[in-house]
């Protein structure tokens, strides 16, 4: 059994536990074995149930959560469940490229998501990121920030157009915050998923994309946000 007593070269922060959720064995026992070399103790599961157990028992610091499970919960409700009762972060793994803008879209509460096939070292990457953001939230700035005619306070998280208040999920809204203190700017994909995602975090540009977009859709044109073509973003 491993006693972790610092073992030469690895890294020191107080890692905590997570929660695997995933029926196929080989992809659970390859996670499993790569966050556990990074300093994680790792609780797996087999099926939703078993999962939603795991989490309120041993309160891990992050989930990942299988979409495809058997039994009566599959990933997406048993995310929804989770919610109910917990902010823990949750990694969601889709099995389908296409899956991607429904599970971002619905508004789970996931914080990011990885597509199979995907690199466990990536994979340990994004979990840091998330475990750090978590950790350490910025200073907000006092006053609310206008670009457009949209405000964001990032002291209440709160913003509001001229149609009222928007509700945003976490995700969308450290995006929008970023957008809104580098206007003028053009920002690369690269660029924000550094800022809003955490360097570290090696995913798919294409998730800057998806979020855009669930901006774009719930702003609309309060939102002066342009794309500049083959290189990002730049909200004036
Ligand atoms: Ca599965």
């Amino acid at each position: 059994m491993t006693a972790s007593t610092g073992a030469a070269g690895e890294e020191q922060a107080p890692h905590g536990t997570v929660v695997v959720v995933e029926d196929d064995r080989n992809i659970a026992e390859l996670v499993d074995l790569y966050l556990r070399n990074a300093g994680f103790r790792v609780l797996q599961a087999g099926d939703a149930r078993r999962g939603l157990e795991l989490v309120a028992q041993e309160r891990p610091s992050l989930v990942l959560l299988d979409i495809g499970l058997p039994g009566p919960l599959d990933g997406l409700q048993a995310c929804r469940e989770l919610r109910k009762t917990s902010d823990v972060p949750v990694i969601i793994i889709t099995a389908r490229d296409d899956e991607v803008d429904r599970v971002l879209g619905l508004e789970l509460g996931a914080d990011d998501y990885v597509t199979k096939p995907f690199s466990p070292r990536e994979l340990v990457a994004r979990v840091r990121a998330i475990l750090r953001r978590a950790e350490g939230p910025r200073r907000p700035a006092e006053e609310p920030i206008t670009v457009g005619s949209v405000t964001v306070d990032l002291l209440r998280r709160e913003v509001t157009t001229p149609a009222g208040t928007v509700t945003l999920t976490a995700r969308e809204f450290d995006l929008l915050a970023h957008f809104a203190e580098n206007p003028g700017i053009v920002l690369t994909r690269q660029q924000l998923l550094d800022a809003v995602w955490g360097t570290g975090w090696f995913g798919d540009e294409r998730t800057v994309d998806v979020h855009v977009r669930q901006l774009r859709r719930k702003l609309g044109d309060a939102l002066p946000l342009a794309t500049v073509w083959g290189v990002g973003y730049r909200c004036d």
